[in-house]
């Protein structure tokens, strides 16, 4: 018996459980995790739990297992989900998308190199110059990312602090040609704080751990973290990271891309800024301002190619003009701190966004005229940071969230309503489902003029003192009937917005949206900066071009931006064939051994993976046109192979199903035959291959 059917490794597929319930959907779940079956599906959604430990089923002996198979032909895994979107692609030249959701540390990432892994291995087979290079310059990228954009959490010692979309561009071959990276809301506040136990991007610590001597010179940096203020918590963490080896292994990947030595010499440059702004430190004599460390401000006007006398005007001034004069306004310390943090914060941003275009640059297709090679089709892989809920919340913790709901509201749509739909189309009954409908709670956040995101808009466009206080009133007016919506006073001081979703309640303490949300960074810096002699910083900065007095519109805030994103990505997504991974984090101990019950289930709920099996049981596991599924099953049926006489095809896929005892467990569409459980598909295949 093939291994998928043993029930001593549970039941491959979660539609097949005698009863759905949550206590066998856990019981499932748990003898699979222990028995080393980490991959299950509901229909076609992989649902994946952390093994925490080597697995050894990522071989090339694995990818031919999988490759060119049906879905169900196999044993669960991400490579079976990647061939199916990829034939998806190729025979119909759809564009797919795989989605990975789940949380930190759950395994999302991991996961998206195996898929990335799995269709480089599978195409190409004719070695062709040109796509070995693209394919190689997507598996690097990968390394880059990381180091800039990733960092040590108390959940994950390789936590990616920022969402990734990554389209693959395929020609009409099926060899990649290309792609595209789009990035998301990367955590910036990292760059000068974390909590105990936590480090900042890995990027730094590569920096200082293995950058040659010569170069740390030149930066005027020292290798131990503790002398900087910005890492200082960081670097005392002990990690397994090896820094000094992936300082090496990021540097050659970025020579690989094509990032010229000037270039990241500019990057190093500016990890090295940073480090030296996070020790300034601020005084006041008399009525004036100083810089009490004013060595560390030459060697910051040094490595930004900018007179030291500017970096000092920035810090401690601001240009604003009022009427037609332009004045230059003295800080507080308190404000030219607030100003040292944001351009340290903002740079680091940038830098993250340049590479993320440079990357772009190199990989993006180029040359393909579709007149003459046919449409070029995509795979998009997403991985982005999923539901999270601490025990102290903040805006960035908000966005998160409303990313995630925004994409379940996606499924939901995708999964159900696309069901629903092709059953009426194809004539065939179905039983509505009871699914929880979350868009209110999408709506709650983004909706125009009463949505929480305009009202902080709003908040933040007043005039004179606006605090975070102003905005929770302008909630409470607004929102004070809303059902998913309260406030909360905690303590004297701490005031928390809350919504509640699905299965919990998000506790959100507004100190700091407005902040967040306005992310101001003084014209003066982006001037300081697009003024530099280096041509780098220039390209980064285009906006430092212009004078004060031509700076008129406002940037748009950092939650109209990241709705504008979100609302662009799922638009995106939607026009695509979807596939999802669904990640499951076992413990929180990083343990391969320990199946926390109370942890799993909270997360199967949440992640709705109940929902799916019942909505999937409710339809059809499989569902194929007629002339295709005669053209795999017409062998197994006297009255169809080597061909039938019947009226139609549809006819023929009857009396071979009925011949086989099948009949009961199909309904037969319009165009399509469906299957309702895919125990039935198995013994098709299983009698195709006794053929
Ligand atoms: P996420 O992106 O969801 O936050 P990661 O993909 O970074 O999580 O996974 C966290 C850690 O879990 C990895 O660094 C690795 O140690 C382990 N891990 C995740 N998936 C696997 C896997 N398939 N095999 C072995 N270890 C894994
Ligand atoms: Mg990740």
């Amino acid at each position: 018996m093939a291994e998928h059917e043993s029930l001593e490794f549970g039941k491959a597929d979660f539609v097949l459980m005698d009863n759905v319930c949550m206590e066998d959907f856990m019981a499932n779940l748990k003898l699979r995790f222990e028995k080393g079956r980490i991959y299950s599906y509901i229909g076609e959604v992989v649902v994946s739990v952390n093994p925490y430990r080597a697995m050894n089923i990522y071989g090339r002996d694995a990818v031919e297992q999988y490759r060119n198979r049906e879905l169900y032909e196999r044993p669960p895994h991400l490579f079976a989900i990647a061939d199916a979107a990829y034939k998806a692609m190729k025979r119909r030249n759809k564009d797919t998308c795989i989605v990975i959701s789940g949380e930190s540390g759950a395994g999302k990432t991991e996961a998206s190199k195996y898929i990335m892994q799995y269709i480089a291995a599978i195409t190409n087979p004719n070695q062709r110059a040109e796509v070995e290079r693209v394919k190689n310059m997507l598996l690097k990228s990968n390394c880059v990312l990381e180091a800039f954009g990733n960092a040590k959490t108390n959940r994950n010692d390789n936590s990616s602090r920022f969402g990734k979309y990554m389209d693959i561009n395929f020609d009409f071959k099926g060899d990649p040609i290309g792609g595209h990276i789009s990035n998301y809301l990367l955590e910036k506040s990292r760059v000068i704080f974390q909590q105990d136990g936590e480090r900042s991007f890995h990027s730094f610590y590569q920096l200082l751990r293995g950058g040659p001597e010569s170069l740390l010179r030149s930066l005027h940096i020292q290798k131990d973290p503790k002398a900087y203020a910005y890492i200082k918590v960081g670097g005392q963490v002990k990690s397994s990271i090896n820094d000094g080896a992936d300082f090496k292994a990021v540097a050659d990947a970025m020579k690989v891309i094509g990032f010229t030595s000037e270039e990241t010499l500019t990057a190093y440059k500016i990890l090295a800024t940073t480090l030296h702004l996070g020790n300034l430190t601020f005084g006041v004599d008399g009525d004036v301002i100083l810089i009490q460390n004013p060595k560390v401000v030459s060697v910051i006007g040094e490595l930004l190619s900018t007179p030291e006398d500017n970096v000092e005007k920035a810090l401690l001034f601001r240009t604003v003009a009022t009427g037609r004069d332009v004045i230059d306004k003295q800080h507080t310390a308190q404000e030219a701190g607030y100003g040292r943090d944001a351009l340290a914060k903002a740079m680091y941003e940038r830098l993250f966004c340049w590479i993320v275009g440079r990357i772009n640059d190199v990989i993006e297709v180029k040359n393909y005229d579709a007149r003459v090679h046919g449409k070029n089709t995509v795979i998009g892989v997403l991985d982005i940071y999923g539901f999270e809920i601490f025990q102290n919340n903040s805006f960035e913790q908000f966005c998160i969230n409303y990313c995630n709901e925004k994409l379940q509201q996606l499924f939901i749509q995708l999964v159900l309503k696309q069901e629903q739909e092709e059953y009426q189309r194809e004539g065939i009954p179905w039983k509505h489902i009871d699914y929880f409908n979350n868009q209110i709670i999408v709506d709650l956040v983004e909706q125009q003029h009463k949505g929480i995101f305009s009202v902080l808009d709003e908040a933040c466009m007043n005039v004179g003192k606006v605090t975070d206080e102003v905005f929770l009133q302008g909630l409470n007016g607004k929102l004070a009937k809303h059902v998913h919506y309260t406030s909360r006073k905690v303590g004297r001081n701490r005031n928390l917005l809350e919504i509640s979703y699905f299965t919990e309640t998000g506790p959100y303490s507004v100190v700091g949206f407005i902040d967040k949300n306005k992310d101001t960074l003084f014209q003066d810096f982006k001037r300081l900066l697009y003024n530099s002699s280096n041509p780098v910083f220039k390209a980064m900065w285009p906006e430092g071009k212009l004078r004060i007095t031509e700076v008129t519109k406002r940037p748009l805030t950092a939650a109209t931006l990241f709705k504008n994103s979100m609302i662009s990505l799922v638009e995106n997504l939607a026009c695509k064939e979807p596939y999802y991974v669904r990640c499951i984090k076992p413990n929180d101990v990083k343990s391969p051994l320990l199946f926390e019950q109370e942890r799993c289930r909270h997360q199967v709920e949440y992640l709705g993976l109940l929902e799916n099996v019942r909505v999937r049981r409710a339809g059809f596991a499989y569902r194929q046109t007629y002339p295709r599924f005669l053209q795999r099953y017409k062998m197994i049926s006297e009255f169809t192979w080597p061909n039938h006489d019947l009226p139609s095809d549809r006819e023929a896929v009857k009396r071979l199903l009925q011949g086989c005892g099948f009949d009961h467990d199909v309904a037969y569409g319009k165009t399509k035959v469906f299957v309702r459980t895919p125990r039935t598909l198995f013994s098709l295949e299983a009698q195709r291959a006794d053929m």
